[in-house]
Formats: C-alpha cells, structure tokens, sequence
C-alpha cells in the first residue's frame, strides 16, 4: 500500500512504525472474512483492511471524526485478522497508535468519558478488592446486569498454597482482577505445578500487566505499570532464580511478551523488558515439560518413547529448564502425546468444551498445546467444531464498553460450545471465562483448575 503521511506524522516514532506497517497491506481482503465484527455488521470499515484505510487517511491528513472514532472502537483487538493476514501485517500495533491520535483529536462524550476512567482505574486499584468482596456479599439483591459481573465467594480451599519448597521455580502474574474474582485460578495453578515439582513465586509489588490501562487509551499509564513490574521481578530474573514468568491469563501473557516492543524508546528500561519478555511463558507452554511428571500422579500408563525418556519431555526440559526451551516443543504441536489410551481418573470426568482465548490462539499464537497434553492427561477435550477461531466478545473491557456486539459474540460462542455437549467449558483467560460464565448455566472454568481437581483425587491422595 502506497502512503504519504503528513510531515507532522512521518517526523514521530508512532508515524514511523505505522507507515512500515501500512505499506505491508495488499489490500487483499482475506483479513474480512474472519473479522467477527465485519461478520456480525457487515460493513468494510468494521472490518481491519477498512480500518487500517480509515488509519491511514488520518495520517494522511483526513480529520478523524466520531465516525472514525467509533468504527476503531468497535474493533475487540481479538487479532484474528493477524493470523488470516498473509502479509504479515501487524495489525494491533497500528489500531494501537491509530486509536491514540484519533482519540488526541476527538473528544468524546462525557459519559463515556466516564466510563472508561472509571474502568482503568477501577479495575487496577487495590479498592477492586475489597469493592468485589462488598458485591459478593450482597450478590443475591444485585440487578442480573450486575450480577453477572460477580462472581460466587470462592470456597476456603481457593486459598490453599502449597508449602512445598523445590529447586526448580517459576513467577507467577497473578494479575489485578483474578485474586479478587476467581482466586482459585492462581492458587489451583501453583498447586499443578507443585504436583510437577515446580515451585511458584509472586513478586508482591507486581499487579496489572498494562492491558486495561493500554486498551483503555492511556498509553503512558500502561508503560508504567510494566515498568512497575519489570521492577519487581528483576532481583529474581536477573539473579536467574526463576526459569520462567508464567501467566496463567492469556490476556496479561500476550501483553507482557510484547514488553520488549513497548518500551523499545525507554533507555532505562528497554533491555530489561526485552529480558522478561523473553522469559515468559503462558502456562500451557509448560504443559510438555510437567505433563510425564502430572501423568505419574495420575497412574497413568507411559508410551514407550516417555519410558525413553524422548517424546513429552523436551532435552531442555530434561535438563530442568523451561526457560530455555522454544515455545512449545515438537512433540507439543505434534500431538505425540495424546496417542496413548486414557484410562484416569480425569478420563471418568465429563467431557470438556475448551474455548481458545484469542490471545492465545491469536494474540501468541499457541494453539492446540492445551488440547493435546489435557487429553494426555485422561480429559475429553473438545473444541467448537465452528468458528473456533472466532473472539467470544469478551477482550477486555470490550464486553462493557460494547456490549452490543460482545453480547452477540458470547451468545453464538456459547452456541457452538454447547453442541459439543460438555458437562464443563474450560479457557484460559479470565475474561472470556467470566464473560461466558454470564450467558450459561454450565460452569465455565480455567482448564488449571480441572487439572487441579483430577489431582486432588489422584489414587495418593485417597
Ligand atoms: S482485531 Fe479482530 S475485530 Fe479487530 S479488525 Fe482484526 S479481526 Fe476484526
Ligand atoms: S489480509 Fe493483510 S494484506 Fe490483506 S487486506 Fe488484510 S491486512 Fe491487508
């Protein structure tokens, strides 16, 4: 695509990266057909070649008006058209810097202004905490809107830690909103890795990746929640004391493996992003390294190529290592570890509708790794037979912000989900979890805490 930004634009570092992206698209088209927000409005500019057409006439001088504003807003970021995209254009980044100009030049109302303040700071303050435990409490008065945003008190046993100590040890994010709302997520996934002999650590002064207050328009208050947790986990990262930074939300995992990129004009800081970065990994990407180890506690049968010590476990893996290894090993994306008969106790469980998150699937490009090594593990995992790829209209603050189309988006998810005939929907994200969870009766859970509770009834514990 041909571009001609004004001088005013090309001059900035934000008018630099959008023109490299802008002159990758050829117009092509493909990224149309798999826009949820183009299928479900059926307009070009509701759709990422008609937005990066809208982007690129404001760099071009075209003042942006409300219309433009909108048709940006509307977009989930669910990066669907990344992975359709055979040019290799970096879709996000753009709408990321075209909705930062566009939002410079166009006011908007002050409701929603509101609003959106109101979101970013709610969500990330420490009052979410206690304000999450005052709606639980009196969640049975709440209108269903309301309602549908809190969830049940979680039981005791959402709070138990293990006290295990092991050499091998990870940081976990455990983010802004899940300890408040669905505790058991963290806990359940320290407890999984503990099973494996893995020990997990938080940094305390660590809290929101950046995401809510990114997506919400306030670009510099995002860097300086990454930095905030740059800060607290570098005694631990550059001392080498942990192999990874695991994120058990797609949503933070996607944003803090993009660090490096953020804070790229950031001298200070820029290294160091590019470190953590680095060293992350979304929880399913350890699958293949504590699957041999988890398989164990649930007396499961070995193949003959694990009783060699090769397919499941990767030579890094062996040495002890998650860090070192690629995203996920060969025998991850190859599905070798799923073609073992399945007799477990999680095997007796119902089946489970796994909804891929799009900033798993798309946002990091991990796909597949949760199905393969939960069916190794005894489950029934199934994923929607249509529009898997699709966003549930969840992304983020989206399901508020827009719920006329996330609500759409969650129900015709929750209609190819319930086809499979799950007794349980699991993800891996607590977004699209939550955001499911209001619109069906079966219980929507992160896949951990599945995993977690087959271990809990493992033959030792009793
Ligand atoms: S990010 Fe998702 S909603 Fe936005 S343009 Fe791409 S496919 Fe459409
Ligand atoms: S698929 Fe890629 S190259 Fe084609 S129009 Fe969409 S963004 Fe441009």
């Amino acid at each position: 695509m041909q571009t001609a930004l004004t001088p005013e634009h090309a001059a900035t570092p934000d008018g630099v990266e959008a023109e490299a992206i802008l002159r990758k698209c050829v117009h092509c088209g493909f990224c149309t057909a798999t826009c949820p927000t183009y299928q479900l409005l059926g307009d070009e500019l509701d759709g990422p070649r008609g937005r990066i057409y809208l982007i690129k006439q404001v760099l071009e001088g075209h003042a942006p008006t409300r219309s433009t504003q909108l048709h940006l807003d509307r977009c989930l970021t669910c990066r669907n058209c990344e992975t359709t995209c055979p040019s290799g254009v970096q879709y996000s980044n753009l709408v990321e810097i075209g909705r930062r100009i566009v939002d410079a030049e166009v006011p908007r109302p002050p409701g929603e202004r509101m609003l959106r303040w109101a979101l970013k700071e709610g969500l990330t303050s420490p009052l979410f905490a206690p304000a999450m435990k005052a709606g639980q409490l009196v969640r049975g008065l709440l209108p269903a809107a309301f309602k549908a945003k809190v969830p049940p008190s979680a039981p005791a046993s959402a709070h138990r830690w293990p006290q295990r100590q092991h050499p091998r040890k990870v940081l976990l994010l455990t983010g802004c909103v899940q300890p408040a709302m669905l505790p058991n997520i963290n806990s359940a996934t320290a407890r999984v890795l503990d099973a494996a002999d893995i020990q997990t650590l938080f940094a305390t002064d660590a809290g929101c990746c950046g995401a809510i207050r990114l997506h919400g328009g306030d670009h510099d208050g995002a860097l300086e929640h990454m930095r905030r947790n740059i800060d607290a986990w570098w005694p631990l990262v550059s001392a080498g004391g942990v192999e990874a930074i695991v994120m058990n939300a797609s949503g933070c995992g996607v944003t803090v493996k993009e660090y490096g990129h953020s804070l790229r004009h950031d001298p200070a800081y820029a290294d160091k992003a590019n470190r953590v970065a680095d060293l992350t990994r979304d929880l399913s990407e350890l699958l293949p390294d504590i699957v041999p180890a988890l398989q164990a506690h649930l007396a499961l049968p070995r193949t003959a190529g694990e009783r060699g010590g090769g397919a499941a476990l990767s030579p890094a893996g062996r040495e002890g290592r998650v860090a070192d290894r690629p995203a996920l090993s060969p025998a991850g994306r190859e599905g070798r570890v799923a073609d073992r008969p399945t007799p477990s106790p999680a095997g007796r469980m119902k089946r489970l509708a796994f909804h891929p998150p799009c900033t798993l699937q798309h946002g990091q490009q991990l796909r597949g790794g949760v199905e393969t090594h939960l069916r190794a593990l005894g489950f029934d995992v199934q994923v929607a037979l249509n529009e898997a790829h699709l966003c549930c209209g969840s992304a983020g603050t989206y399901s508020v912000l827009q719920p006329e189309l996330a609500m759409p988006l969650r129900d015709r998810k929750l209609g190819h989900l319930a086809a499979l005939d799950a007794g349980t929907i699991v993800s891996a994200n607590i977004g699209c979890i939550q955001h499911l969870q209001s619109g069906t009766a079966t219980p929507v859970r992160h896949w951990v805490e599945v995993l977690d509770d087959a271990l809990a009834h493992r033959p030792e514990s009793g």
